[in-house]
């Protein structure tokens, strides 16, 4: 195995795990009822996961080859689905942009 795929393995890893504790928190923020609060962390996971979990499978995919792109290996299939849910689920600008209002507005005398 070549080196730098341990590293790659080990992002995979971390950036996984990172994930899945920003999606804790958004459904912690939803389970306390207040749905305005929680919008914001709805917002950030729904931008974060689908970018993430694509990441992840474009590195298993140069990991794996021209095997990775073919139909031997699930692999493109999740490619695509994955980044059809960049949009379908509203465009990761969408929600950018909603988060980005939320930190300003913590700081500005008006609404952003
Ligand atoms: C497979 C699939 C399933 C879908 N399922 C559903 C569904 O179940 N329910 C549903 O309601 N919709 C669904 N959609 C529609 C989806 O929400 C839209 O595709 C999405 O909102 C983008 O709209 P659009 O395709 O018209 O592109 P456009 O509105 O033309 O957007 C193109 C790009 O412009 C930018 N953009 C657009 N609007 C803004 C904005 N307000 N602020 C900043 N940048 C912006 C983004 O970069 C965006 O990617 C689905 C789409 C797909 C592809």
């Amino acid at each position: 195995m070549l080196g730098a795929n341990f590293d790659i393995i080990a992002d995979a890893r971390m950036e996984i795990e990172m994930a899945r504790l920003l999606c804790l928190k958004a459904a912690w923020m939803m389970d306390r009822g207040d749905a305005k609060a929680a919008a914001p962390w709805i917002h950030q996971i729904k931008v974060v996961a689908p970018r993430m979990a694509l990441k992840v499978v474009d590195e298993a995919i140069q990991l794996f080859g021209g095997v990775g792109v073919s139909q031997d290996t699930p692999l493109s299939r999740m490619w695509m689905h994955l980044r059809t849910l960049r949009l379908a689920d509203g465009p990761d600008a969408v929600h950018r942009r909603q988060v980005a209002r939320t930190e300003l507005r913590q700081y500005a005398d008006t609404k952003p």
